[in-house]
């Protein structure tokens, strides 16, 4: 089926323009009340929109000066590095290499550190790259863009 208004082949809309049913192309049915879209434009969009809701793109990672931060805090509370260690559970060679710089705290273990020392270690990050990526694709499947590529 040709599209009614510019006659693309793709007319999978079902509108109204101006009182009159037409079956338009993706494009021409911004110009009219659509009342039957699709289904697999449909699908994809909501889809696409559900999954970004419940589950934001954000990556954890460990600030730079994390080593400096800890010891400064640590020994603002008066604690020395074996005291620290034990009250961590954690050995204290890991933490001389943690506040040296050397080893970075696991995820876990920084967030046990921001409470007990009550800084800040852990830096959110939206993963700008991925949500584009993701996009680009939900784009590629939608018969509305497909059209505009011809
Ligand atoms: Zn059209």
């Amino acid at each position: 089926m040709n599209c009614e208004m510019c006659g693309k082949k793709e007319a999978e809309y079902k509108t109204i323009v101006e009182g009159t049913e037409l079956t338009v192309c993706a494009k021409c049915s911004a110009y009219g009340k659509v009342i039957r879209k699709p289904q697999l434009a449909i699908k994809t969009k909501q889809k696409e929109g559900f999954k970004k809701q419940e589950k934001p793109e954000k990556i954890e990672k460990i600030v730079i000066d994390y080593g400096q931060k800890i010891r400064k805090a640590r020994t603002k509370k008066e604690m020395t590095q074996e005291e620290f260690a034990k009250k961590l559970n954690i050995k204290e060679s890991l933490l001389t290499k943690i506040e040296n710089s050397v080893l970075k705290p696991s995820i876990p273990l920084a967030r046990k550190l921001e409470k007990i020392l009550k800084i800040r270690l852990v830096e959110e990050i939206e993963d700008n790259e991925k949500v584009e990526i993701k996009s680009r694709k939900t784009e590629a499947v939608t018969i509305g863009d497909l059209i505009d590529l011809e």
